[in-house]
């Protein structure tokens, strides 16, 4: 395959550097066990990237180290690479330590994004019947603070919270089980793709032409 044909996700580890993202210290006596938000998106980055390429997509990160990126950046760096597919990777947290869940965000005005996202939490609760989703959310309904990047970006893009870092057990889950959700991620994402034949800025349904 041509290294040009062959389609390309830009992979947004969220946070990074002097911002950390969400965080628990779990054990207070100690420090060794704190957990960033910022450690968990890059590792589950380079997952993601490696489960891409072996599929034989080409794969980009926003970021390879701890470093602080602003929005923007991360939004120009997929633009100017032309990606065909964006996504962006957090975890949540919440003052009620019990709440979890796997959730997916998009653009509120991109039929697109939605599919796409769809297709990820599909992917996710049929690997993980036992654990929570929480679904699909236009980024109008979100408190989150970080979604410039699915509003800005010019490619069907979506922003993944994988659970919440500020519950034990389910960031413990998470750090155990990095593999097996970049493996909905991608299955999801590349679903999507597929069905959709998708063109930057082009919306070509795959049933256009049968
Ligand atoms: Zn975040």
């Amino acid at each position: 395959m041509n290294m040009n044909t062959k389609p390309l996700v830009c992979i947004d580890a969220g946070h990074g550097g002097r911002d950390s993202g969400a965080c628990n210290m779990r054990d207070p006596a100690r420090t060794d066990d704190d957990l960033y938000e910022k450690h968990l998106t890059l590792q589950l980055a380079f997952t993601l990237k490696s489960a891409f390429e072996r599929d034989g997509w080409r794969a980009m990160l926003t970021r390879e180290s701890d470093i602080a990126i602003p929005l923007m950046t991360r939004v120009r760096i997929a633009n100017e690479g032309k990606a065909n597919l964006f996504v962006s990777l957090h975890w949540n947290a919440a003052v009620n330590k019990k709440a979890v869940g796997f959730e997916v965000y998009h653009d509120n005005n991109s039929a697109r994004g939605k599919s796409m996202a769809e297709y990820v939490c599909k992917e996710f609760s049929r690997k993980y019947p036992d654990r929570k989703v929480r679904g699909v959310f236009p980024d109008n309904q979100s408190q989150h603070t970080d979604l410039t990047v699915l509003s800005r970006t010019a490619m069907p893009a979506i922003l993944v919270e994988s659970g919440f870092i500020s519950n034990d057990e389910e960031a413990d889950w998470t750090l155990k089980n990095m593999t097996g959700i970049a493996e909905c991620i991608v299955k999801g994402m590349q679903a999507f793709y597929n069905a959709w034949k998708v063109k930057p800025g082009v919306i070509t349904s795959a049933n256009t032409n049968s």
